[in-house]
């Protein structure tokens, strides 16, 4: 296991089976999330022999940068490489008023949780090319680290929107959170974390019953099973109602508003009549609805439904009492995009492979 993924608690039992002082587990996790030290000779405060035993069980193992895009002042992508050559990417996003509201200090990342998706969503970049494999949680909690690193930023604020569906590596995402939230890892308050899911029922269950406050967005984008099953596979396990159901009982049982995702796309699910129902819906189990509107990914027929037609569907939920945004900055639009950056670089790798 990466040495970023284990607790203070995993730290402390090693320490006690290499019959070292407990205070060594202190002193390791303050290298490695106050000081981001990661080389293990650097740590000068360890005596010589842990240094070396560090070393050779945890050998380091950073998130290469290989591209990066955008601005300063606005979204920036930042493309690596894992140790295995695969490609994710994160998102650093300035102030997101329009995804979640409140104060402007906010720093978001947008972080992946798998290389792909299986889930196969039908208007997604992710999911194009299937899944190849889970993040581990240290790839998942290094993403914090170097875009911190990278941009000289401190991030406040996580996403779990991303490349891949965070609640299908459940376990890695777990065990990164614990850490992004501890006072002795990252510590990022959990109300400021923010899984966004495709409706796996179970995991929903699963996180709600997990102690830690975090947020749950669902990515809804269908308010019958009709509309939902065309654009979305996953709906055909857990369709509306189920996941109604589940949300309604992680609202109960963590005392929390959730977000309902709704992304429009023109003809497919932009009716009014999936209107009026999402905004029964959402009354019902008391959730925002963040309406965004559909990016356009390279090779998919999608397009975003005209401009008309987003208002007018705001309009209605808006009217229901629900309440409602339409995201409409463009800078931001890259955010809800994620997979799309590591899709044209594969893109040109495989042409330039061609060429040769
Ligand atoms: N798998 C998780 C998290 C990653 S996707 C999930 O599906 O929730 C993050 C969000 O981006 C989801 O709401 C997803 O539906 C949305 N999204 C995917 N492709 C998009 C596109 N081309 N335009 C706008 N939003 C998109
Ligand atoms: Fe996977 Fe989420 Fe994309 Fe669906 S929307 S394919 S679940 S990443």
């Amino acid at each position: 296991m990466d040495a970023l993924a284990l607790t203070k608690s995993d730290w402390e039992i090693l320490m006690l089976e290499w019959g070292l002082p407990k205070y060594r587990a202190s002193q390791i996790l303050e290298w490695l999330f106050q000081k981001r030290i990661r080389d293990w000779e650097e740590m000068k405060n360890l005596p010589a022999t842990l240094r070396h035993t560090l070393s050779e069980k945890f050998p380091v193992n950073r998130l290469v940068s290989i591209r990066e895009s955008g601005s300063r002042d606005t979204t920036r992508k930042f493309l690596f490489r894992l140790s295995d050559g695969q490609l994710i990417e994160s998102v650093l996003i300035p102030a997101s008023p329009a995804l979640y509201g409140e104060a402007s200090d906010r720093l978001t990342i947008c972080v992946s949780s798998q290389v792909g998706c299986a889930y196969g969503c039908k208007f997604c970049a992710s999911g194009l090319e299937g899944w190849k494999r889970n993040l581990t949680a240290g790839e998942i909690l290094d993403q914090v680290l170097q875009v911190e690193a990278l941009s000289g930023e401190k991030i406040n604020n996580i996403v779990f929107m991303g490349m891949g569906e965070p609640m299908a590596n459940y376990d890695n995402l777990i065990r990164a959170i614990g850490i992004l939230n501890a006072p002795w890892g990252i510590g990022i308050g959990a109300r400021h974390m923010t899984v966004s899911t495709s409706g796996l029922v179970p995991r929903i269950r699963d996180l709600a019953a997990q102690p830690l406050q975090v947020r749950m967005a669902i990515s809804f984008h269908g308010a019958t099973d009709e509309v939902r099953n065309i654009i979305m596979p996953v709906n055909s396990k857990y369709p509306v109602e189920e996941l109604l159901s589940a949300c309604e009982d992680y609202v109960r049982i963590k005392k929390q508003r959730i977000t309902f995702e709704y992304i429009l796309i023109r003809d497919i699910n932009d009716s009014l009549e999936q209107a009026h129902l999402l905004a029964r819906q959402s009354r019902r189990v008391g959730a925002k609805v963040n309406l965004i509107p559909y990016n356009t990914v390279e090779g998919l027929p999608w397009e975003r439904s005209n401009e008309e037609q987003q208002e007018a569907f705001l309009d209605i939920l808006r009217r229901a009492g629900t309440d409602a945004t339409l995201r409409r900055e463009k800078g931001h639009d890259i955010a809800a995009a994620c997979g799309q950056l590591r899709l044209q670089v594969e893109k040109s790798f495989a042409a330039a492979h061609v060429m040769h």
